[in-house]
């Protein structure tokens, strides 16, 4: 536990406690997660400015045919998915949970689009609820890099994380990770000298 709260110490001192989407309620960080797969936060922000003042409620997204829903997210990969997602995901909120976007893992991950990743953190970040931790492209390469997992399936490595790290610092670590794999161990050229966990770190010399 030591290390991984060295780690969040450090990280939060240059770091925000935050996701790079933009999102006012737990329905459009819903759909913010949907859409990002595959695609830049900066490229949902951009879709989502627009989308969310034409889209509130899940009726919104359930009222208007899909080709006009594909149509308004045309601009990001996987689109014609996406809009499946988002409305098969708001047909459920609406029959299922009265409307509301579910605040707990097992609802959040029976709806369309919505893997564990996912869930954990509209948990966190809508909710500020720790069920989990989500394990994205970047807090895998990264927890490995620091020598925190040795596994590659994503639900080995958060098992890994879980153990190592205080429950209600879960989201925290997740979103510290992320931002630190983005802008600083990046997967191609990780800059190490810049790095706030360089002496903690196992894999400085890659
Ligand atoms: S020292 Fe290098 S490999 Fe280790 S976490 Fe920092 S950037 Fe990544």
């Amino acid at each position: 536990m030591e290390k991984v709260k060295e780690i969040i110490s450090r990280l939060e001192k240059g770091f925000p406690n935050k996701l790079e989407l933009n999102f006012s309620s737990p329905l459009e960080l819903l759909v913010a997660v949907i859409l990002s797969t595959q695609t830049t936060d900066k490229k949902v922000n951009e879709l989502t400015a627009g989308l969310f003042r034409k889209y509130k409620t899940c009726e919104d997204y359930l009222k208007v045919p899909l080709e006009e829903l594909e149509k308004d997210i045309s601009s990001v990969n996987y689109y014609r998915n996406k809009a499946k997602f988002i409305k098969s995901a708001c047909q459920r909120i609406v029959e299922e949970f009265d409307g509301k976007v579910p605040n707990n893992i097992k609802d959040l991950t029976s709806l369309p689009g919505v893997g564990r990743k996912s869930a954990n953190m509209i948990l966190y970040n809508a909710f500020g609820k720790n069920e989990g931790i989500a394990i994205d492209t970047h807090v895998a390469r990264v927890s490995q890099r620091l020598g925190l997992t040795r596994e590659e399936k994503p639900e080995n490595i958060e098992k890994d994380l879980m153990e190592q790290t205080p429950k209600d610092q879960w989201g925290k670590l997740s979103n510290l990770l992320i931002l630190l794999g983005r802008y600083i161990c990046t997967a191609k050229k990780p800059k190490h000298h810049e790095c706030p966990l360089y002496d903690l770190c196992p894999s400085k010399e890659l």
